[in-house]
């Protein structure tokens, strides 16, 4: 881009055409829905201005850093860099959370997971609830953020997760929220849970999806899981059982193509109630099951 273009205006015109040209680029991946919002998002980002203050302001003129600035954002989210991982952050449950490329990035359809938890807990008095995997925080946050009278343990593998997690619940000022490092439930005590819920990795080692998505951008450790995606739910659904509480409930995200899969998981293992849910999309997406 020429020094000449400096107005948002120009700006937007630009990044418009980056990202619009790659939208339509003939390798297909990965694909930009809505060029026009994203860069407006990326130019409110780097003048810290809301959009409407763009859309007000089409002759506002940027300095130099700004526009530096703004074209390097541009070129990374053309690479495919996913923008919540280029603005560190993401909106999940109308709440804004930070997200580095140590998390996932919340995804709208796991909100399914913290309606049908709060949906069962609503009866309970002082609910113990524990979000496993929790990465950003995003389900245990939104659901002790709902829920103050709720006890929510946000369990992770990776240290690096759980300080973005913790640091979103300070943030939010959620303090009915215990983070802890853990490999899934191994470190819960026996019958204490009232609800466990989880968003596992699922996606199968060799899906060639991930890998040819803005998806490649996130934490493996947080999507793969074995040859058909189902090594995480297997563990969660053998080992949950013995912290949950007798008639407690467990909710696990799972796959379009693999709730057949779950719920035969959860009958071996002989819990009842078994039931499965499609998200707002008519996907496939949760299973529940009691103890
Ligand atoms: N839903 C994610 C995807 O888009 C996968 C998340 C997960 O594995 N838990 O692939």
């Amino acid at each position: 881009m020429s020094l000449s273009e400096k107005t948002i205006h120009e700006l937007t015109r630009y990044g418009r055409r980056k990202l619009g040209d790659h939208a339509k680029s003939p390798s297909g991946y990965p694909l930009i829905d809505n060029p026009e919002l994203e860069v407006d998002i990326l130019l409110g980002y780097v003048l810290e201005k809301p959009r409407s203050y763009l859309l007000a302001h089409p002759q506002h003129e940027v300095t130099l850093p700004e526009f530096k600035h703004f074209e390097k954002l541009i070129e990374q989210r053309a690479s495919g860099c996913p923008i919540a991982y280029i603005t560190g952050e993401k909106e999940f449950w109308s709440l804004p959370l930070q997200v580095t490329s140590d998390t996932l990035i919340p995804r709208p359809e796991t909100e399914l997971l913290v309606e049908k938890t709060l949906d069962f807990i609503q009866t309970i008095t002082k609910p113990v609830i524990a979000d496993l995997g929790t990465g950003s925080g995003a389900i245990a946050i939104a659901v002790a953020h709902e829920c103050r009278q709720a006890q929510v343990i946000a369990i992770d593998n990776s240290l690096a997760a759980l300080t973005i997690s913790q640091q979103n619940a300070n943030r939010l000022n959620v303090n009915n929220c215990w983070f802890i490092n853990s490999h899934w439930c191994d470190s819960l005590k026996s019958e204490s849970l009232d609800l466990l819920v989880s968003n596992p990795p699922y996606v199968a080692n060799d899906d060639p999806h991930w890998q040819q998505t803005d998806i490649r951008f996130e934490p493996r450790s947080a999507l793969l899981a074995g040859h058909a995606g189902m090594d995480a739910i297997n563990y969660l659904i053998k080992h949950a059982k013995r912290v949950l509480k007798p008639g407690a409930c467990i909710l696990i995200e799972h796959g379009y193509d693999q709730q057949a899969q779950v719920k035969a998981a959860f009958s071996a293992q002989s819990y009842h109630n078994i039931k499965g849910f499609k998200d707002f999309s008519g996907i496939d997406r949760v299973c529940i099951a009691h103890k």
